[in-house]
């Protein structure tokens, strides 16, 4: 079945978009949802909206259209905060739950905040926590009877590299430790089965493939069985039982609630929730192999034409996301170059051009186009260009 939906969404003429994987493009209804929320809900409603207009809720709502993508079930979801908080919680909590145990195996192609959180978690609880970071094809090795936690991310910011879910999981539950999964990179590219893998945390955030906008809300999810049991360390109001007794004593919702922090970005999660229709009838597995076919033809394309190009993705389509990274020294400059003809990727430091796929959008005449103006950049040195070698903050 074709997951082809260009017209849900709203893209600039003459941008072929590779960059979904990092902030997913505009749906087309967003803006009048926006609208609507901003004049019928705050404009009308003021504080009312809480009740009124479903506010309160609208973490619980819309972490379970989440978890619908990310293979987890009804209320194991909720929203709220940012990746790094949602990192940050459920480590913390897991650390709890192996108090005898004191080291934690990440790996070095972890997203740098995940492990920076870590760092500042483990300084605040000065117990002597260790966080090993081997590479991602050594994590199986370092996973044993002293491992209070693995976290990981399951598909590699730069090289799109996959890890097994299930295997690693399993793993991790026969040495008595804990799992973390990091979906930044999965959650809307590939299917996920949480549920299945048994693990014990997962967290993600939504404005890469779930196209939730700039700055929108992440997600953490608690296996249901463990839920009542977590000790939420930011143990903020709205995480309480009842947070409006207004009670000076901390009691922690049943369930994944508990793991809601404050005040919930309403206008984000209503861009979010709107942007979530897009996924309406669609099955995570056709946008599965529709993605593997454009990365295909994309490799295909790029190394037939530009010899010069090195791939740092895994070659096997089975232990690769939803992204193609290239490795070449001018990489950055060679990716302003081609952002100027109208294919949007994204640099990633030493030397990665990475590029997503994200096939609701992208089709493969957009990929045989990219591979041109792709070899078009190499075989006539564009990069060569100080207006393409200046860096940008955000790269
Ligand atoms: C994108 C990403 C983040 C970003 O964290 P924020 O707090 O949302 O800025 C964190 N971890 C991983 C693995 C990511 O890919």
């Amino acid at each position: 079945m074709t997951v082809l939906r260009k017209h849900l969404f709203d893209l600039p003429e003459g941008v072929i978009y590779l960059d979904g994987n990092s902030l997913g493009p505009l749906p087309k209804s967003v803006g009048a949802r926006l609208s609507s929320m901003i004049a019928d809900e705050w404009g009308a409603q003021l504080i009312r909206g809480w009740n009124g207009a479903g506010w309160m809720d609208q973490p619980r709502r819309v972490g379970d259209r989440v978890a619908s993508l990310i293979g987890a079930s009804d209320g194991t979801v909720t929203m709220g905060d940012t990746l790094s908080i949602k990192v940050y919680q459920a480590l913390d909590a897991a650390l709890k739950m192996r108090p005898d145990r004191r080291k934690i195996v990440s790996d070095s192609g972890n997203f740098p905040t995940d492990l920076y959180m870590a760092g500042g978690l483990i300084r605040s609880l000065d117990k002597g926590h260790r966080l090993e970071t081997p590479k991602p094809e050594d994590v199986i090795a370092a996973i044993d009877e002293d491992t209070a936690v693995v976290m990981l991310t399951q598909v590699d910011y730069r090289t799109g590299r996959l890890h097994d879910m299930a295997a690693i999981s399993k793993l991790a539950r026969d040495k008595g430790a804990v799992m973390i999964w990091d979906l930044a990179h999965s959650a809307g590219a590939l299917p996920v089965d949480l549920a299945g893998s048994g693990c014990e945390f997962a967290v993600g955030c939504t404005y890469k493939y779930l196209n939730g906008g700039p700055g929108a809300p992440a997600f953490i999810y608690v296996r249901p069985d463990l839920a009542a049991d977590v000790d939420p360390g930011l143990a903020g109001w709205l995480g309480h039982e009842a947070p409006f007794a207004f009670d000076i004593d901390y009691r922690p919702a049943p369930g994944v609630a508990r793991m809601r922090v404050g005040t919930p970005p309403v206008m984000q999660m209503t861009a979010l929730e709107e942007a979530l229709g897009v996924w309406d009838g669609l099955d995570m597995q056709d946008v599965r192999a529709a993605s593997i076919a454009l990365q295909e033809v994309f490799i295909r394309q790029v190394e037939a034409k530009v010899p010069d190009l090195t791939l740092a993705s895994p070659r096997d389509p089975a232990t690769r996301g939803s992204q193609v990274s290239f490795a070449h020294p001018e990489g950055y400059a060679a990716m302003q170059a081609l952002i100027a003809r109208g294919v949007i990727g994204d640099f990633r430091a030493p030397d990665i051009m990475r590029f997503g796929f994200t096939p609701l959008f992208i089709d493969e005449d957009d990929v045989l186009a990219a591979a041109d103006h792709v070899a078009a950049v190499f075989t006539d040195r564009l990069w060569d260009n100080p207006e393409f070698q200046k860096r940008a903050a955000v790269t």
